[in-house]
């Protein structure tokens, strides 16, 4: 699969399409598939140009926005099984592959959407496809899908990791910290800037570990494991609502291992266990 960003003006009946609606993305339960043909769908009556994101030999797919009254369901879709579903609910039923094309899909559809007009004079933007951006007349720099780079890191000190948990999770739910980086900093100033604001304590031996694209709205998590230094845990902002080290052999409920956070802990414990 090759990952393009152009317009189009029609759609063939080869194509796959992606669509969302109001943020969430629509989703075929019974078969785990959000991605669908012209011929499953409603009649469409959008006009192009529409936009692909990828293409292979077979097949090019293209992401589509829909208002929120708009019948979109064919007529042999049972809607007790295709409905608009927010993406994270599904992100854990996805392979990864299917995770790169979906997360890449919420991040252009919401690009597009937002891109209409230039915002230093206001016109209306054009499509430059050679740069697969859009573009004003007015020599404004090109506008091209922007993607937030954060820090989501694993503390450890020997048998022991610190977790946090937001007033958002689900009950009893503790994950890795995370945070943005901010304009001019690395990575590793990040991380330790965010775990000293957010649980007041000290890390070094950062060791990078992987990085996952987290399409809410447009990040790309870089991980890293940190070894505790020094430092009493204290809740310094609004972001987390507990903090606490946990013992690796009595851990809360932790996130699955579709994300890079439960990745950073099941391989934190893997390895320690080895030791
Ligand atoms: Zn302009």
């Amino acid at each position: 699969m090759k990952l393009i960003r152009e317009l189009h003006e029609s759609i063939n009946e080869d194509s796959k399409l992606i669509i969302f609606c109001d943020n969430k993305i629509l989703y075929d339960q019974s078969k785990n598939t959000y991605t669908f043909k012209i011929k499953d769908l409603n009649p469409i009556n959008h006009k192009g140009p529409f936009l692909c994101i990828a293409s292979s030999e077979s097949h090019r797919i293209y992401v589509l926005e829909v208002n929120k009254n708009e019948p979109i369901l064919g007529l042999f879709m049972d809607p007790n099984s295709v409905n608009f579903v927010d993406l994270r609910q599904i992100l854990g039923f996805l392979d990864q592959s299917s995770f790169l094309i979906a997360s890449r899909a919420s991040i252009l559809s919401a690009w597009a959407l937002n891109s209409k007009f230039c915002s230093l004079c206001g016109k209306a933007y054009s499509f430059n496809e050679a740069e697969g951006a859009f573009e004003c007349s007015c020599n404004n720099a090109p506008n091209y899908p922007s993607i937030s780079p954060c820090i989501i890191t694993l503390i450890h000190d020997d048998d022991k990791i610190l977790l946090g948990r937001s007033k958002f999770f689900p009950p009893n739910m503790y994950s890795t910290l995370a945070g943005f980086i901010e304009a001019g900093e690395s990575a590793e100033e990040a991380l330790i800037r965010e775990v000293k604001e957010e649980v007041n304590v000290q890390v070094s031996d950062i060791n990078y570990y992987s990085s996952q694209s987290w399409p809410f709205p447009a990040q790309l998590m870089l991980g890293y494991f940190c070894k505790y230094i020094e430092g009493e845990i204290a809740l310094n902002d609004m972001e987390l609502e507990d903090a606490r080290w946990f013992n690796i052999k009595e851990l809360p409920i932790i996130p699955p291992d579709t994300s890079i956070s439960g990745q950073l802990i099941r391989s934190y414990i893997e390895d320690h266990s080895k030791l």
